[in-house]
């Protein structure tokens, strides 16, 4: 573990850019990401970045300020961290092998992405560098911690939102590394899903609501479980709780005499809902839906049209409610054209006074206004407390919830609070009830209780960006190369994309596939090019011609000979010393708690032998194998 410090970095320099955090990431902000790989985006990014040397870390690491919101002027920090594999004790990933990428090869370098905490509070930011500590993953220290390897895979370890202290909702983050991921051109990046929401667990809760887990919005899918979890079985078991009918709830809670709070939940929300709602599935869908819809914050948040009698009691406007409604959708599709910016009062007007002649009509509705949703809009105002000029932004409320339907009867009179109260109380009521006697010996309970096991062992969820040519590329064409050697496995290290020029002869290429393998791993640092296999040409032979766009050719070639005999996969180490054989069926290290037998030497989960998650693993251990062979030939204790 390593440490870099952040404490001196407060002063920052007055002529220092500032980025936008709402759009950073995107094509021009603040480079147009049209390079060819992860690696050569990075390095134009980085162009853009402060140096900030290399902090107690030893890393070089850059930092960019970002602009989150004008007023209040809230300014944060991303800072980039470069990794050295080579200066690390141990080299290898563990969060590749978990999520199965054991034979991906070692990267040279390694990216961390880290949004820290308020300043103030940002003394010291650790890095993990791949020791033991599982602890640190999700581990509330920073908003945002991601890695992504030289190859681009990486791993998001960890998002925190407001509930952990953040000053921005959990969602804005993940949309911000999202852009960065893909502008960037990340490969694949996976997550470790156990976030909790108000201690509901918040891949079961949002399987419940939505039958995938919170990060599936930005395209997250279900990889890989712990404890020999396969994708057809997380599925079969969200359906399964999505289903449950909400009448056996009902059945369930009657036998319990002090659950008369549950039926009173359920009607509830039946009332508050213009269609009926049959299964759990629906009702969380419903409630989740509800909750996101009620504002967080304590601003006064119009959902009714712009009234027109202009808020007097007796006075009626001038304007009909249909123009009113009008002149306030050309306002809001004036905001849009913002880009969610804020802008003054008489830009506003500018803008919408292209469509709208009737300034009366304009100055009443920008008077009336003010943090009304509109559509799936808020409109915001604000006076900025410099110039002293009213300004508005409009915030996208989708985002928000997805779904544009929400069928709400009375949404007003109901709290957020109140909302997640019956939500945790549903939610504990249905899983949280395994020493109810009452229960405990229906059948339905059980299926419950396995299914709730196998969607919390659904941990890890995996993003695949979809990586196409770069289509800047005047009179360049774009092929994708890897390469093998003697010895190496039949999968390739991924294709990465080379944009050739017309004059590019076969040898041109051959060398720049060559330094380009070098740079990203690792054992590939000796790498000699031979040939390229699939390709009828050599030498000066030239390229383009012989091969057209986007065709994959393979460069075989030579490892350095220092690297014979040496792990140069993400897994080597693991597999070479830790055999794994579970009851459950797991064969791989998923990073669950193990023990080792001490006999045969295989590992196998505690949870599988039977030994609790609060108990430590014993000192010495038998495997059931072991243990029956001693039992059955006295002679060898
Ligand atoms: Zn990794
Ligand atoms: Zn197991
Ligand atoms: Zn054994």
């Amino acid at each position: 573990m390593s440490s870099l410090d952040l404490s001196g970095c407060k002063k920052r320099k007055r002529e220092e850019r500032t980025f936008r955090f709402q759009s950073f990431g995107e094509k021009g902000c603040p480079i147009e990401f049209d390079g060819s790989s992860f690696i050569e985006n990075l390095k134009r990014l980085l162009e853009c970045g402060q140096v900030e040397g290399s902090w107690g870390s030893g890393f070089p690491t850059w930092s960019f300020q970002m602009e989150i919101s004008r007023q209040p002027p809230i300014y944060k920090l991303l800072w980039v961290v470069e990794e050295d594999v080579n200066a690390l004790s141990g080299r290898y990933c563990k969060h590749c092998l978990y999520v199965g990428w054991g034979e991906n090869l070692i990267c040279n370098k390694k990216y961390h992405f880290l949004l820290p905490f308020k300043e103030s509070n940002a003394k010291e930011v650790s890095l993990n560098y791949g020791d033991d500590d599982d602890a640190d993953h999700y581990h509330p220290t920073r908003p945002m911690h991601g890695i992504i390897h030289s190859n681009g895979f990486g791993h998001l370890l960890c998002i925190n939102g407001v509930e952990l202290g953040s000053e921005l909702p959990g969602f804005q983050i993940m949309d911000f590394w999202d852009r960065i991921c893909t502008g960037l051109r990340a490969r694949k990046v996976s997550l470790i899903d156990t976030s909790l929401k108000r201690g509901m667990e918040l891949r079961l809760l949002h399987g419940l609501a939505y039958g995938e887990p919170w990060f599936g919005s930005w395209g997250y899918k279900f990889s890989r479980g712990s404890f020999g979890i396969t994708p057809p079985m997380y599925k079969k078991a969200i359906e399964t709780l999505q289903g449950i009918p909400l009448l056996l709830l009902t059945n369930l809670s009657d036998t319990i005499i002090s659950d008369h709070e549950i039926p009173m939940i359920l009607s509830r929300y039946q009332s508050f809902s213009n269609h009926s709602l049959v299964t759990l599935g629906d009702i969380f869908h419903f409630m989740s839906q509800l909750e996101k819809r009620i504002p967080k914050d304590n601003i006064n948040i119009n959902i009714d049209p712009i009234s027109t009698s202009g808020g007097l009691p007796g006075a009626s406007c001038r304007w009909s409610s249909k123009r009113v409604e009008m002149a306030t959708r050309v306002i809001v599709d004036a905001l849009k054209k913002v880009r969610y910016r804020w802008i003054s009062r008489q830009e506003v007007r500018d803008a919408a006074r292209a469509y709208i002649g009737d300034t009366g009509l304009l100055d009443f509705v920008l008077k009336s206004l003010g943090n009304h949703i509109v559509g799936n809009f808020l409109v915001r105002r604000c006076l900025n407390p410099v110039t002293k000029v009213l300004e508005y932004s409009l915030e996208d409320m989708s985002k928000l919830h997805p779904s544009q339907d929400l069928n709400i009867a009375r949404p007003s009179s109901i709290t957020r609070g109140q909302v997640m109260k019956d939500m945790a109380c549903l939610y504990k009521f249905i899983f949280g009830q395994t020493c109810n006697p009452n229960v405990n010996n229906n059948n339905n309970n059980n299926t419950v209780l396995a299914m709730k096991r196998v969607v919390l062992d659904s941990k890890h969820f995996i993003k695949e960006y979809n990586l196409e040519i770069p289509s800047e590329a005047e009179g360049k064409v774009g092929l994708f190369c890897t390469v093998s050697w003697k010895g190496s496995s039949s999968a390739h290290p991924p294709y990465e994309c080379f944009m050739l020029q017309e004059n590019t002869t076969v040898d041109d290429l051959k060398f720049k596939v060559e330094a380009t393998f070098q740079e990203l791993y690792w054992g590939m640092k000796g790498f000699a090019a031979e040939s390229v296999v699939n390709i009828n040409g050599k030498g000066a032979d030239l390229v383009l011609g012989k091969v057209h766009a986007g065709t994959e050719l393979i460069v075989e070639g030579r490892l350095g000979p220092e690297m014979a005999g040496e792990g140069i996969y993400e897994g080597s180490m693991a597999m070479k010393s830790k055999i794994v054989e579970c009851a459950c069926g797991a064969i791989v290290d998923d990073g669950e708690r193990m023990v080792t037998c001490d006999i045969c030497e295989v590992w196998q989960h505690t949870r599988c032998v039977g030994i609790p998650d609060d108990e430590p693993v014993p000192s010495i251990f038998l495997c059931k194998i072991c243990e029956a062979r001693i039992l059955l030939s006295p002679s060898l204790l």
